[in-house]
């Protein structure tokens, strides 16, 4: 990559080296380098987003007018490779990168006046209602229903692995207001503040033991008719807009780089990278993330002639998520009875953790390992990913 990079380029990433080093909070730092959750909870997202607007980074996608930066598809490349390798909270895309998409091209003139700048300075956190207990990849079998009545439309249903929505000042949320012969039709795109009454979330805790996502349940909760996005009953082609944001374009190598260097340091600390067959996983690891690099290269140079990111999106996703899955699943091995969660070590060993867990590598492993599960399945299932796949680049 350094080959690649001119001079502007080669500072640039130096500024964003040192800007993380300087700006980044340590406290939250530490906290998400040891947490091994998907996404840092809502203190510490607000606090380093607002540290990111403050310098204008906040939102490297959008246009300048609404407040992006104005970066070139390469500085974008090295920012989202350096923030995540330097191991810096991701920044929550729900409202940055999926809602505000969507009101800037579908939104009213007073939708785009009112939310834009407030998602831009993370003053309203998101969440997402696409997802129902019996919809996820087949999502226009959506059944969560929102009837007219008055200014208002009366939603009635379920939303289910809503990430946040504990946090959340308002969810995007898809409903059905007609019933069609075609399932895409009738389908309405809502913005629900989440202290509407009729509101109540419930938390699902997964196996990494973290609270990250809920099921949401909507009983005659009241919408103004003028938080609908788009016409009524088009919400389908607004959704598919957002996904092209929440599947298309974004890059794995940062994360991978820190998980594989995390990885690593455990290996070294407690002897496992002496031992010939895990220096042989580790190496094939290497060469899958080099893949994958490879992969994020032909991406950015689609992008850099401003072509769409293509099919490279969906192997990135695809490939992506599964080697961080091997990441952690190695890291496991090399932790060994030390990988065992948090509650389970300290039942087995007695409270004296320090004792046990020997390096701070070793202390996120197991949610890590349980978390990253779900990388093959949000966003787009890995089989989902291999469909699109077979369909635009194999002809199939
Ligand atoms: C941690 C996490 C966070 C999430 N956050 C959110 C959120 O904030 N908001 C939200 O709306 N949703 C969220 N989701 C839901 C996510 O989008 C869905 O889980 C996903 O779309 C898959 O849907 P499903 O779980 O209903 O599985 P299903 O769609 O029922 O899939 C079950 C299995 O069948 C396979 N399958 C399905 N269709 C096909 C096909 N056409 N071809 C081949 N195989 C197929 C799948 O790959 C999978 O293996 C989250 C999920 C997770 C795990």
């Amino acid at each position: 990559m350094d080959a690649s990079l001119n001079a502007e380029e080669l500072a640039f990433r130096e500024e964003v080296r040192t800007f993380l080093r300087e700006k980044l909070p340590k406290d939250i730092h530490a906290r998400w380098l040891e947490s091994g959750k998907i996404f840092p909870d809502r203190d510490d997202a607000v606090r380093w987003q607002k540290i990111l607007h403050e310098k204008g980074w906040i939102a490297p996608n959008w246009p300048v007018e609404h407040g992006g930066p104005g970066w070139t598809a390469t500085q974008k490349y090295i920012f989202a490779l350096e923030t995540a390798s330097y191991g810096a909270p991701p920044v929550i895309p729900l409202g940055l990168g999926m809602v505000a998409p969507v009101i800037m091209k579908y939104g009213t003139d007073a939708q785009k006046a009112h939310f834009l700048p407030r998602i831009l300075a993370t003053d309203d956190y998101w969440c997402q209602g696409y997802s129902e207990p019996g919809s996820g990849s087949d999502l226009a079998s959506l059944k969560t229903r929102a009837q007219k009545d008055g200014d208002d439309y009366v939603v009635n249903g379920s939303k289910i692995w809503t990430t946040h929505a504990q946090f959340a000042d308002w969810m995007f949320c898809l409903v059905r207001t007609s019933d069609e012969p075609k399932r895409q039709m009738g389908i309405t795109f809502l913005l629900i503040p989440m202290t509407t009454p009729g509101i109540e979330v419930r938390p699902i805790i997964t196996l990494g033991g973290h609270h990250e996502v809920n099921q949401v349940f909507f009983d005659d909760v009241r919408v103004p008719q003028s938080n609908r996005v788009g016409p009524e009953g088009e919400g389908w082609t607004v959704a598919k807009y957002l996904l092209e944001f929440e599947r298309g374009g974004n890059f794995a190598s940062g994360r991978i780089a820190l998980n594989m260097a995390r990885l690593k340091r455990l290996a070294q600390t407690n002897g496992m990278a002496a031992e010939p067959d895990f220096r042989r996983k580790l190496a094939e690891l290497e060469i899958k993330a080099e893949t994958i690099a490879i992969s994020e290269l032909r991406m950015l140079s689609k992008l850099k002639t401003g072509d769409n990111p293509g099919v490279e999106a969906s192997i990135i996703k695809l490939r992506g998520s599964e080697v961080n899955q091997d990441v952690t699943e190695l890291a496991v091995e090399a932790a060994g009875l030390y990988a065992l969660p948090f509650e389970q070590l300290e039942q087995a060993m007695g409270d004296n953790r320090a004792a046990v867990a020997q390096t701070e590598a070793e202390a996120g492993v197991a949610p890590r390992y349980f978390n990253y599960r779900a990388n093959t399945i949000f966003g787009g299932t890995s089989e989902v990913q291999r469909g699109i796949l077979a369909k635009a680049s194999l002809g199939l």
